[in-house]
């Protein structure tokens, strides 16, 4: 499931990675990567993957995006793929966009069960496909 937007650090300008890479040579245009990566995985729902051939659209080359590695804001995954580093920990993963949407569907169904059954019915806990 995408996510509309992406979370970003506060204090990104002066975080100890970015300084670190931002004075090696091509560390803006990796910082560039970074960010349309951050952009890209929340609007495709990857939980901070970025698949090798994405690099392109995200404006990285694989030389841009081992620069993130050797700083530590990107880990190398499975088949050539990169994750982004800490992405769970700062943003909603499709985990959890999941089990808020769930819970939001029961809350909809609870209260049309009370506004159209009545207080009694309880229907809405019950599995969808016996409800009445
Ligand atoms: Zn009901």
């Amino acid at each position: 499931m995408a996510l509309p937007w992406v979370r970003l650090d506060a204090n990104i300008s002066s975080h100890d990675k970015v300084l670190d890479l931002l004075s090696r040579p091509n560390g803006h245009r990796a910082f560039t990567l970074y960010i349309c990566a951050l952009g890209w995985s929340g609007g495709q729902g990857s939980d901070g993957v970025i698949p090798r051939l994405v690099l392109p659209m995200v404006h990285g080359t694989p030389k841009l995006a081992d620069l993130l590695v050797d700083v530590g804001l990107f880990e190398h995954a499975e088949a050539g793929a990169y994750v982004i580093r800490n992405w769970n920990l700062r943003q909603e993963t499709s985990v959890v966009r999941e089990v808020k949407r769930e819970l939001q569907k029961q809350g909809a169904r609870r209260t049309n069960c009370q506004r159209w059954h009545g207080k009694d019915c309880g229907c809405w806990q019950r599995p969808e496909s016996e409800a009445s």
